[in-house]
């Protein structure tokens, strides 16, 4: 067999194991319309039950992503086991850089996937914070974190990430991003960010001089 047609399955595998476990994901985020209760995006979701309700909806939609890549997986390496073939190597390598993307935590000590339990329990707690920040207190999750609507107080520093809004960038831009950040938000936190780090610095530098 020519190299070239080697070449074309291991790519047309890979292609497919990158895809194949991110279609639960593409298509209740960007497919169906789960707009029904949350605010349209972009807009801040105001912090209550129905946002704990699509952060559940979104970790069983990140549950099936993983059960259709242990499948995709065992076929890979079932066709491997009975011979070497292109398309197998590039689907069990497509898969392994899925897995690998959801192993590593964005955030040490925040639980491991894109929404732990962990992380819905705390902004459950939100719900009825136990110190509030001023007199009209009202949470709200923005890109990079969630903050009070009124003081700018920040209660939680985590971004937020893809909660199945029809996005405003479009449907085509919004997969693309799916199949890129996989829920995660292309933002860092925001004591995380270089830019203010870098204004920390020189409020440093000024303070000192
Ligand atoms: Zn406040």
């Amino acid at each position: 067999m020519s190299v070239s047609a080697d070449l074309t399955r291991l790519i047309f595998g890979l292609f497919l194991g990158i895809i194949l476990p991110r279609i639960p994901l593409l298509f209740f985020t960007r497919v169906l319309n789960m707009e029904r209760e949350l605010v349209p995006h972009p807009d801040p979701i105001p912090i209550g039950v129905p946002l704990v309700q699509r952060l559940l909806l979104m970790r069983r939609v990140h549950a099936m992503c993983w059960l259709i890549a242990i499948l995709a997986m065992g076929i890979g390496l079932l066709i491997l086991r009975s011979s070497p073939e292109p398309f197998a190597v590039g689907l069990v390598a497509g898969v392994a850089w899925f897995v690998l993307s959801r192993m590593v935590p964005m955030q040490m000590g925040r639980g491991f996937g894109i929404i732990p339990l962990s992380l819905i329990q705390e902004i459950n707690n939100l719900r009825k914070p136990q110190t509030g920040c001023c007199n009209q207190q009202f949470l709200q999750w923005e890109v990079r974190a969630i903050r009070c609507k009124n003081c700018r107080d920040i209660a939680l520093n985590l971004p937020r990430p893809d909660l199945g809004r029809i996005r405003s960038d479009g449907r085509l831009i919004g997969t693309l991003r799916t199949l890129l950040m996989d829920g995660h938000s292309a933002f860092p936190p925001i004591e995380d960010s270089v830019v203010s780090q870098g204004v920390e610095l020189l409020g440093k530098v000024t303070e000192e001089e």
